[in-house]
């Protein structure tokens, strides 16, 4: 029996989650199917949790609701005591039914409307601002007790290009200048409480890019404090952990990473104005990314200039490689050990050329009726799925301690037009 990862096994040929056979699961539950491992979870967030809180004890995670934003996912985060960073009332309202108290609840949304942060300041959540206006807009609704800025450093990076988040092309994040201008405003109306974020891209394999950004963040932080005269509750360095999704890339040094950020934290706040922030991070991807596979059946297979395997979960299934271009691994689930190998494109069923899950890859021989296990779907996954061409979104399964059980049901045709009017007139 070899392995893929910790929690996907090889055995007889067959592909196992968590000790669960993918095969049976494909028939129990049909295809597309996403399959979630509680274990995993579980493991990269506490693995995560210990490497910097190592060295910095007022450590937390904000997990990033976006990601995957199935309930019963929210609820494992929240039982390990995992705060939620989330992008829109839509999100706050799930964090919250899944448990979230409010005070762990960061909303960082942009372009946000007056409702948008009437809702946020009523649910009593801590408000990450991302443009000054916003803050003018904010205060003319209320007083918040807190307030933080999303800060644009001048600089980004991003495992692919849509994924840079900073720098002078990104629609996220203030000046410093804004910034200062909001902290000192936000005083001048009695706010007591601050923080400061950043999120500067995601997917990051550079395990030196989190250190750079962390003293860029404490720069920033340092000025404010010293300009504006405040002191900060926390510094939020934002997600961006990446996580290797060929087999080329290496993963992050976690470890590395926690110590460095920590004794970094440790070192530049003694004797620093900013006061004894916390320090809070909100990844997404690192934590639920390889936690899932997406189960895809192959229904047609056809030779022109190249080989073509279709199967039923294409870029509304999963968008990331229609979106990004982005790479996911891809095993026969129910013919592991074949030697034979053969060059095709796997392509879903969506009337788009773009619709491509792999393209020119080498993968064993695929013969019509197998199932395919796309890897690391776990984050902007489900989450990024729709129903174009009229297709229902998938199903979403989680394994634990051997068993199954159906997280999210598959969408049915009626689905599709449950919220649709139709005019009096064209009824008949
Ligand atoms: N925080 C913010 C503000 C984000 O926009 C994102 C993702 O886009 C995240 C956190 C999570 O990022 P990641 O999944 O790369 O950790």
């Amino acid at each position: 029996m070899w392995k893929i990862q910790d929690h996907l096994t090889n055995k007889n040929g067959v592909l196992h989650i968590g000790g669960v056979n993918t095969i049976k699961l494909a028939s129990k539950y049909g295809t597309p199917l996403f399959v979630t491992d509680e274990k995993r979870i579980q493991k990269n967030y506490n693995s995560l949790y210990a490497a910097f809180s190592k060295y910095y004890d007022k450590f937390q995670i904000n997990y990033a609701v976006k990601a995957n934003n199935n309930l019963a996912i929210l609820r494992i985060l929240r039982k390990l005591n995992s705060g939620a960073d989330c992008s829109c009332p839509e999100e706050i309202f799930l964090a919250k039914k899944a448990g979230f108290s409010s005070s762990s609840i960061m909303y960082t949304g942009n372009y946000n409307s007056k409702p948008e942060l009437e809702f946020a300041l009523k649910s009593k959540v801590n408000i990450n601002i991302d443009n000054l206006s916003l803050l003018h807009n904010l205060f003319d609704i209320g007083k918040p007790n807190f307030i933080s800025f999303r800060v644009n450093p001048g600089f980004g990076k991003g495992g692919y290009r849509g994924l840079t988040l900073g720098g002078s092309k990104s629609k996220f994040g203030v000046s410093i200048r804004d910034a200062k201008n909001g902290f000192k405003l936000s005083k001048e109306n009695n706010v007591k409480r601050f923080g400061l974020h950043m999120m500067t891209g995601s997917a990051i394999l550079d395990n030196s890019y989190f250190k750079t950004i962390t003293n860029k963040i404490l720069d920033i932080a340092e000025d404010i404090s010293e300009t504006v005269g405040i002191k900060f509750d926390f510094i939020n360095i934002g997600g961006g952990l990446g996580i290797p999704y060929n087999p080329n890339q290496k993963p992050l040094n976690i470890n590395k990473i926690g110590m460095e950020i920590g004794k970094l934290f440790n070192r530049r706040l003694n004797n620093s104005n900013i006061g004894k922030p916390s320090l809070m991070i909100e990844p997404g991807r690192y934590v639920v990314g390889d936690s899932t596979i997406l189960l895809s059946r192959v229904h047609s297979i056809k030779k022109t200039m190249k080989t073509f395997v279709g199967i039923d979960a294409g870029m509304n299934t999963l968008l990331r490689p229609a979106l990004y271009d982005a790479y996911h691994q891809i095993y026969v689930a129910n013919n592991l050990n074949s030697r034979t190998m053969e060059t095709v494109d796997v392509c879903g069923q969506v009337c788009e050329n773009t619709d491509i899950v792999a393209k020119n890859r080498k993968l064993v021989k695929i013969r019509e009726g197998d199932t395919l296990a796309i890897l690391n779907t776990g984050a902007y996954g489900f989450s990024m799925s729709s129903q174009y061409n009229s297709r229902p979104r998938a199903a979403e399964i989680l394994v634990s301690g051997g068993k199954s059980d159906l997280i999210r049901e598959r969408e049915k045709v009626t689905d599709l037009f449950k919220l649709v009017k139709i005019p009096k007139r064209l009824r008949k």
